[in-house]
């Protein structure tokens, strides 16, 4: 059912002298952002950021609207702004941009978005070293365990080379011991022969 009003509605190629969308927000206690004070609501904080809000999809469609007459509802109805046409609504709007310095911001906040995407991908990048810190810490904690393995084989593996040391020495001397025979034989046969 169509809400009564006592306001004329804009006709064809008319919509409503309101340049609210542009310079207006009302935020209400359960997070609410409307573009004006006929609870036209084009989001939420607790979605989203004010700056999000106002640069967001549904903020500036409600301003495409406004400037082309295509009005939605609310505004069709809206008993506060009277009806102009879309040219007039347009120089307005142009004259607001320029006057108040809206391009200026409209910079400053394209400067803002590329400082947060470079901040995210610097968070990004933080959190992909975090991982790579936590993975070389997790080898250096298994390279000191197998260290500390190592050291205790120590005396172990020493003892082992004494032995080969040893094993070596007397294998060394098995030629010395094998030649001795020979020549005690000598010995023993030039000692019976003087008998
Ligand atoms: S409802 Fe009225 S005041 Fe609100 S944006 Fe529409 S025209 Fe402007």
């Amino acid at each position: 059912m169509t809400k009564k009003t006592f306001c004329r509605i804009p006709g064809p190629g008319e919509t409503r002298a309101c340049i609210d969308p542009w310079i207006f927000v009302y935020v209400r206690a359960n997070g609410d952002v409307d573009a004006c004070c006929r609870g036209v609501t084009i989001g939420n904080l607790r979605d989203k950021s004010l700056e999000e809000v106002v640069n967001g999809a549904e903020a500036i469609e409600l301003r495409r609207q406004v400037l082309s007459g295509e009005l939605p509802p609310g505004c069709v109805q809206c008993a506060t702004r009277p009806v102009t046409t879309v040219e007039k609504l347009g120089a307005m709007v142009e004259h607001l941009v320029y006057e108040a310095g809206f391009e200026e911001q409209e910079d400053l906040r394209r400067q803002l978005r590329e400082h947060c995407e470079v901040r995210s991908d610097l968070l990004r990048e933080r959190e992909a070293l975090g991982d790579h810190a936590a993975t070389l810490e997790k080898l250096l904690a298994e390279t000191r365990a197998h260290a500390a393995n190592l050291e205790r084989e120590r005396p172990h593996l020493t003892g082992h080379i004494a032995n080969l040391e040893r094993e070596r020495a007397a294998l060394a001397a098995e030629p010395t011991r094998r030649g001795g025979l020979p020549r005690l034989l000598g010995l023993l046969r030039g000692w019976i022969g003087r008998r």
